[in-house]
């Protein structure tokens, strides 16, 4: 399969060769044709898999044909739960438009409307927005949605769980009914269904399912230790190979600044990513960390929701998530493309019922081995009675639904599966329970 053989033009191939992108991935082979035919799709794909020029690359070549926008009314809207997946999205379709004159800008909060006003007004092909800020355009009539030919939601599933709902309402009032609209989301939960069934016309589905040799690509390892030696134990780890860019995550905002604090006091180049930190701070420890002036970015879990990090070689849990789910959302950061990926957590006894969950929702035996010289004063407990941490920044979900996406299943995530597409069958690879109710609204 090549990109050739897609239908895409010269000017994107070209684009594409200068990306070092030599074929399609599943996802993009499935979904480029259908949304160039015109179709609504509703397609199953997380980060990681190439989802992102599956839906850039249809919608760059067929706003290239019309010319530049001379109205000031955007032809594509794009939205997306965070500003940091906003961000990239515009990046992609920079790089892969660079050939042609199609014009996109991001709209998203933490950062002054007066800029984003100018570029409004002075007109734009593509709007890829947050939620919030863009009803804030929308209530300032600074933006006008009526000339939207395509509808983009990606990661659909994140918004319904960050609480975007009422605002996807409202956003969708005011696209133009005639419309072309791509939904992008990891899994087909029933609510995303009901979703997409409420406002898309006969989508089309394609799926990408993993084969089951994923655990194979990220390796799970389990060290006990006694939460009071967790940071040394973290140092420990990290010094095994100081140049290893790791992601790290914190259950809390403060405990994500409080581990900066001591790994930069300890000769390492760290930063933190968290809603309480501005725009511009996000911004800068991303590419810092991406182009290695860091090589410690300690997150919470909202925060690093969809970042794309190149093959990043580890991923550390210094607390684990309350919601076992969320392990394998951060897990999905490693191990990309192809690479192997290491997924290290350092667990404390009160959090011996969240490894329990973890464990169950794998199915995976997942390695649990003491560092010499951390071994904790008490042993996990893998039985019923295990416990649990007092909720902190995030309350566990009682179960509530049946997920019907396959994607995650079997602990590991790999991005390049195989794809499939139908004209709306059931396409799921398993059930799996998800334990999560919606989250509270939260700006990333
Ligand atoms: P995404 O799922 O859109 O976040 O993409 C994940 C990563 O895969 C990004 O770094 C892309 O640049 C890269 N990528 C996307 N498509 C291809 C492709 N066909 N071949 C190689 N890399 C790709």
């Amino acid at each position: 399969m090549s990109f050739e053989s897609l239908g895409l033009a010269p000017a994107l191939l070209r684009a594409l060769a200068e990306q070092g992108y030599a074929e399609p991935t599943p996802v993009q082979a499935g979904s480029i044709p259908l949304v160039l035919e015109g179709h609504d799709l509703l397609a199953a794909a997380q980060t990681g898999t190439g989802k992102t020029a599956a839906f850039a690359l249809p919608l760059l070549q067929k706003l290239s044909g019309a010319g530049p926008t001379m109205t000031r009314r955007p032809r594509a809207l794009v939205l997306t739960p965070t500003r940091e997946l906003a961000a990239q999205i515009h990046d992609n379709l920079r790089d892969y438009g660079k050939h042609l004159r199609v014009s996109a800008t991001t709209i998203f909060g933490g950062v002054g409307m007066g800029p984003q006003i100018n570029v409004l007004r002075r007109g734009v092909d593509v709007v890829i927005a947050t939620p919030g800020r863009l009803i804030d355009h929308m209530q300032q009539r600074t933006l006008d949605l009526s000339g939207v030919e395509t509808l983009v939601l990606d990661e659909a599933d994140r918004m319904l769980d960050m609480g975007f709902l009422p605002a996807l309402k409202r956003i969708l009032g005011a696209v133009p009914k005639q419309r072309q609209t791509l939904l992008f989301s990891a899994t087909f939960a029933p609510e995303i269904k009901a979703l997409a069934m409420q406002f898309m016309r006969a989508p089309r589905e394609v799926s990408v399912t993993p084969p089951n040799s994923v655990a194979t690509l990220v390796s799970h390892h389990v060290h006990p230790v006694d939460a009071a030696n967790k940071r040394e134990l973290l140092l420990h780890v990290l010094s095994q190979d100081s140049r290893r860019q790791t992601l790290v995550f914190s259950r809390t905002k403060h405990g994500a600044d409080k581990l900066v604090k001591y790994l930069e006091v300890s000769g390492l180049r760290a930063a933190a990513i968290h809603g309480n930190k501005s725009q511009n701070a996000r911004t800068k420890a991303l590419a810092d960390f991406k182009s290695s002036r860091i090589t410690v970015l300690v997150a919470t879990d909202i925060a690093a929701r969809g970042i794309d990090i190149d093959q990043l070689p580890m991923v550390i849990n210094f607390d684990l998530p309350m919601v076992a789910e969320d392990y394998v959302h951060r897990i999905g950061r490693t191990g990309r493309a192809g690479s192997e990926g290491k997924a290290v957590s350092l667990v404390s006894h009160d959090e011996s019922g969240l490894l329990r969950d973890i464990r169950k929702l794998l199915k995976d035996e997942i390695a649990i081995d003491n560092v010499p010289g951390f071994e904790p004063s008490t042993p996990l407990r893998l039985d019923a009675g295990a416990p649990r941490p007092k909720q902190g920044q995030r309350q566990p979900r009682p179960p509530q639904r049946q997920n019907t996406g396959g994607q995650r299943q079997g602990g590991a995530h790999r991005p390049h599966g195989h794809a499939s597409s139908s004209g709306g069958g059931e396409h799921a690879a398993g059930n799996r329970k998800r334990h999560r109710r919606p989250r509270p609204a939260a700006k990333a």
